[in-house]
């Protein structure tokens, strides 16, 4: 008996759409005004990768040691390097990073004896192309070129 006067009062109808319109309190309605407003992201975001240079003297902090690309379960880490025999260091010639593949574990990060390599803040990642997923040395230090947004 219950039940019935529970289906013909349409109790469980009537529960439903209470949750329903109590969510629709505009105080309780929250939009992101992005692209006008950038979101803050969390501190421990980890988003597009910088190859960072020493400031004072523009040169890379890289030491190609390759470690990053070693501990990257995904292998999408290429270090060109070439020895320079007269300091008899290596020297950093390429480096490519294939971020359409990247699941921005940090693992790399970690990797990297010299912070050299660093996941920033930046989330804004979209490319019209495969290609475009692909960043070079010079993407890497300076910051994703415009031009990776044309087909
Ligand atoms: S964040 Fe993870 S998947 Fe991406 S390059 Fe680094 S180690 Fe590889
Ligand atoms: S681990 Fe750091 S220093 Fe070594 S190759 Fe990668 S970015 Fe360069």
């Amino acid at each position: 008996m219950g039940k019935l006067l529970r289906k013909l009062l349409l109790i469980d109808l009537l529960r439903g759409m209470w949750v329903t319109f109590r969510a629709q309190n505009p105080k309780r309605i929250y939009t992101e005004q992005y692209p006008a407003e950038r979101p803050r992201v969390s501190e421990r975001f980890r988003g597009a990768p910088r190859l960072n240079i020493n400031p004072e003297t523009g040169e890379t902090l890289c030491i190609s040691c390759n470690l990053c690309a070693l501990a990257c379960p995904e292998n999408l880490i290429v270090v060109g390097s070439e020895r320079n025999e007269q300091t008899r260091h290596k020297e950093l010639i390429t480096f490519t990073y294939d971020l359409s593949r990247c699941m921005f574990c940090g693992l790399c990060e970690d990797a990297c004896p010299v912070d050299a390599l660093e996941l920033t803040q930046d989330f804004e990642l979209a490319s019209y192309t495969r290609e475009g997923m692909i960043w070079d040395r010079q993407m890497l230090e300076e910051g994703p070129r415009p031009t990776r947004y044309k087909s």
